[in-house]
């Protein structure tokens, strides 16, 4: 499954920067998904509990938040932002379609328990 990989990469890359900055236990991971990335919410919460089992993260809770897609119709310029099912541009039913926003899957915040 797509999902278990892109959850491997996300927590190997919270560890590299826990260890760079030299912050304790991590908290809460919020990652941002685009809606044009393909990927499923509800799929990554399951693969995050395969991938941090028995990990550091075991118990660090994942927070997930969808970040509006956009597209840009490439034969009038119109920007807008695609329905799921709706391949074409709305002003000129155009098909050439470009997305410009909201295909990426990012790390939006880590927080790492207080420490005294
Ligand atoms: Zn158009």
């Amino acid at each position: 499954m797509h999902e278990m990989g892109l959850m491997d990469a996300v927590l190997r890359t919270v560890e590299r920067i826990r260890q760079e900055q030299q912050l304790g236990p991590v908290r809460k991971i919020t990652i941002e998904v685009g809606e044009l990335s393909g990927v499923v919410p509800r799929f990554l919460e399951e693969c995050y509990e395969a991938v941090a089992a028995g990990t550091p993260f075991e118990k660090t809770e994942l927070a997930i938040e969808m970040a509006p897609g956009l597209a840009r119709c490439e034969d009038c310029r119109k920007e807008f932002r695609p329905v799921n099912t709706m391949l074409r541009c709305p002003a000129c039913n155009g098909e050439k379609l470009t997305p410009i926003a909201g295909r990426d899957m990012t790390i939006k915040e880590i927080e790492v328990y207080d420490q005294e």
